[in-house]
């Protein structure tokens, strides 16, 4: 049989190691850009980090004696997943510079075709292609006509030197936090445009001592120790996100509420960043610094909406003009893109556009009716929140494995979940959202069209179980 995968991110090489393990060699990984990474090698604005600890955010199977932090830096996330496609042989599988933008199925296979013109037949196809990563451009009159230089935070331009200048950015998510403390000594002058402020739980982000790094190499099992206790600890983590009235929940409203309280010295600026929804609405963001860098001299929260963007800067709707060197746009993505703007046709030439009218759906994220075949990693409605998506990819490729051994056993040829079941998941996983903190009242990425939260809204432990092993019945098999 053969395998395509698309995207050699987390989730991409990932698909390829556990192919090979399994003995499915005959591979290749399609890779838009130049280099593999993901959304590690696209975001390289200042300050980025991932705000998951470190011996969380990495394979259960390739654990780091390494990382310098407990919550690292961008590039060296890159540096791992770089070293790990490498040892376990995945980058010669990558086929750089194709982005794939046609997928066909027929004759049960899927046809694929690349924007370079490239085509190439498989039976099976990955597509690992994340969830953020069609950046999300605000619609504000007058953008284009800034004269300075203006980027997306996930197209930071390098070639913009931003000391001295007088920066605007704007928004006030995971993003902007980490860019704001990363810049706000440097610039000469920052406005922060928000239009809603943030909740900021408190950690701090502590170097590992020598000692630390020495004991992580000599006893790996430590390791796999720290691995274990932290998905444990991000577990309970999604308990208080989709149970509002829980005791964690309580917990992470009483820190945040006593970080703002102690932080911020200033009263009038304590009520223009105190948000009016519950923390962990929108995805909770995690910072050791942000307070300290909003209360900078040189730094102002401004909170009247943007009216317009002229030549010299922003106009806010009390009509006064914010003159800017340089404006940051850290406005988040496009959270239902998925593998779109490819072309996908499915079994008698529908088209994902067609099966994903209103919005996207996969039977528990991984599969869609009349998609034989198509497995995708980190897909619709999945687990989110602050906890690694890399055990979410991995569950639910080892779920996708039990699927692929039907077809690879000769029990079928073709495998892809009912619109039955598709449909009766989705109508339970409605019904559960009135227990989570995502409906309570705020607006965020994780909401749909509907304002119904695109998510897992059952306990993380219901997603381990559920990817344990695959119903055979909720599947079509041809
Ligand atoms: P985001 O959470 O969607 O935040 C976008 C920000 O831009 C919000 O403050 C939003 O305001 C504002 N905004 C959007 N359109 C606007 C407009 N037209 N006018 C004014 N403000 C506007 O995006 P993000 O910060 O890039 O983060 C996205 C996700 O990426 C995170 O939730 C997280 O899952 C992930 N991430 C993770 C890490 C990490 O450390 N692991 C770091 C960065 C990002 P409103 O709040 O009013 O909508």
């Amino acid at each position: 049989m053969r395998f395509a995968i698309i995207g050699a991110g987390m989730s991409g090489i990932l698909a390829s190691i556990k192919l090979s393990e399994a003995g499915f060699d005959d591979q290749v990984i399609y890779e838009k850009a130049d280099r593999l990474g993901g959304t590690w090698r696209e975001n390289t604005y200042p300050g980025i980090a991932c705000d998951v600890p470190s011996h969380l955010y990495s394979y259960s199977f390739a654990p780091n004696p390494g990382w310098s932090h407990q919550f690292s830096p961008g590039d060296e996330i890159e540096g791992y997943f770089e070293r790990v496609a490498a040892d376990y042989g995945v980058t010669p599988r990558i086929r750089f510079g194709e982005k794939v933008d046609g997928l066909e199925w027929g004759d049960g296979r899927w046809r694929i075709t690349t924007e370079t013109g490239t085509t190439d037949e498989a039976e099976v196809v990955i597509a690992a292609t994340g969830v953020l990563h069609q950046p999300n451009l605000p619609d504000i009159a007058g953008l284009d006509t800034f004269a300075g230089p203006c980027f997306h935070s996930a197209r930071w331009d390098h070639d913009v030197d931003l000391a001295g200048k007088r920066v605007g950015i704007v928004g006030t998510g995971s993003t902007a936090v980490q860019i704001i403390s990363a810049v706000v000594d440097e610039v000469g002058h920052l406005d922060v445009f928000q239009r809603t402020p943030p909740w900021i739980f408190p950690v701090q982000n502590t170097a590992y001592s020598e000692e630390e790094l020495a004991a992580f190499r000599e006893q790996p099992e430590r390791l796999t120790q720290l691995h274990d206790t932290l998905a444990e600890l991000f577990a309970g983590f999604a308990a208080a996100v989709t149970d509002a009235e829980s005791e964690q929940n309580k917990g992470i409203a009483t820190a945040c509420v006593a970080n703002l309280e102690s932080s911020v010295t200033d009263p009038e600026l304590r009520e223009r960043l105190r948000p009016d929804y519950a923390p962990a609405c929108k995805r909770l963001i995690m910072s050791g610094d942000y307070y300290e860098a909003i209360q900078r001299p040189n730094a102002e929260v401004v909170t009247d909406g943007i009216e317009c963007v002229v030549p010299e800067g922003v106009r806010t709707k009390d009509g006064v003009l914010h003159e800017l060197d340089v404006l940051v746009l850290a406005t988040g993505f496009r959270a239902d893109a998925f593998m779109r703007p490819m072309d996908i046709v499915g079994r008698d030439g529908v088209t994902l556009a067609e099966a994903w009218d209103p919005r996207p759906n996969a039977y528990l994220s991984i599969t869609i009716p009349g998609f034989p075949n198509l497995f995708m990693l980190n897909g619709p409605n999945g687990p989110v929140g602050n906890f690694s998506l890399i055990e979410v990819a991995e569950l639910q490729m080892a779920y996708s494995m039990q699927l692929i051994e039907e077809v690879a056993a000769g029990r079928c040829h073709e495998i892809c979940a009912t619109q039955e079941a598709m449909d009766a998941h989705e109508e339970a996983r409605v019904a559960e959202m009135g227990h989570t903190i995502w409906v309570t009242g705020c607006r965020s990425w994780y909401l749909d069209d509907r304002g119904v939260p695109a998510t897992w809204p059952w306990p993380f432990q219901d997603f381990r179980d559920a990817m344990a092993a695959p119903d055979l019945a909720a599947y079509d098999r041809r």
